[in-house]
């Protein structure tokens, strides 16, 4: 089954002269669930409002999109979000980062600290709980993204652009261990990138989104499925 439809979408904001600008015209695409989907394209296509679309941070102009078949109307537990800034809270340590969420959802505290564990494990930064966002490298700080965005036990990971902020060898170390991570979680994946390297490097289905700067004229031109 499904488990993202996006159909017919776009998306147009509004600017600070009162006129509407686009950044997606009519876009469809599905995802599987437990799929590793990467979705490639120019600065400027789209790609960060696609995904803020089907994290429900954004609304779309017309069209729909649908996860798990329930239409997509805010962010939810079921889809958690990876950005390329880390978006860490600076003020926690990085077990407070990766609990954060498990506190909004009111998980009991010993459950919660198991759960941590568990996470800080699979990211392999179970020695720097106690550490702040700052004493990080960029790889270790984008763990932490990843380890607080798996701790909810979402669907879907959204991720976008999320090795753009780490030099080129820890960006090939943190894509082997994604790929580890998802065969042994079996999440449904969407990864945003413009490096056409690393979508083909992570996945076997590439979704290309194509515009020219500050007009989206077309939608997802090549879909290059598993033999
Ligand atoms: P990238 O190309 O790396 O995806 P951008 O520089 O396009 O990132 O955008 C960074 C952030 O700024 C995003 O949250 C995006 O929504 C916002 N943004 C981009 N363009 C505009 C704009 N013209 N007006 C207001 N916000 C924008
Ligand atoms: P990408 O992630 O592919 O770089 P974005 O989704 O960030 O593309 O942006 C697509 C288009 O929408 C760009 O022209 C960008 O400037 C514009 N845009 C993005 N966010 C905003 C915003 N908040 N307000 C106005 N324009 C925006």
């Amino acid at each position: 089954t499904p488990e993202i439809v996006v159909e017919n979408v776009s998306k147009r904001y509004k600017t600070a002269a009162g006129e509407t600008t686009p950044a997606l015209a009519d876009v469809s695409l599905r995802v599987e669930s437990g799929e590793f989907v990467t979705v490639i394209g120019p600065s400027g296509c789209g790609k960060t409002t696609l995904v803020r679309l089907i994290g429900g941070l954004e609304t779309p102009t017309s069209g729909r999109l649908r996860t798990n078949g329930t239409p997509i109307t805010g962010p939810g537990p079921d889809r958690a979000m990876v950005f390329q800034e880390y978006h860490l809270f600076p003020w926690l340590t990085v077990r407070e980062n990766v609990e954060f969420g498990l506190v909004e959802q009111d998980i009991d505290e010993s459950e919660r600290a198991d759960r941590v564990a568990e996470m800080l494990d699979l990211v392999g930064l179970s020695d720097r709980a106690d550490a702040y966002p700052s004493e990080l490298s960029g790889g270790m700080k984008q763990r932490v993204g990843l380890a607080r965005a798996l701790a909810v036990d979402p669907a879907v990971l959204l991720m976008d652009e999320p090795f753009g902020s780490v030099d080129a060898q820890t960006r090939r170390h943190l894509r082997g261990e994604l790929l580890d991570i998802w065969a042994e979680t079996g999440k449904t994946v969407l990864f945003v990138t413009h490096d056409i390297e690393e979508a083909v490097a992570l996945s076997d289905r590439v979704l290309v989104l194509n515009g020219s700067p500050g007009w989206v004229r077309d939608r997802i031109r090549i879909d290059l499925d598993r033999p």
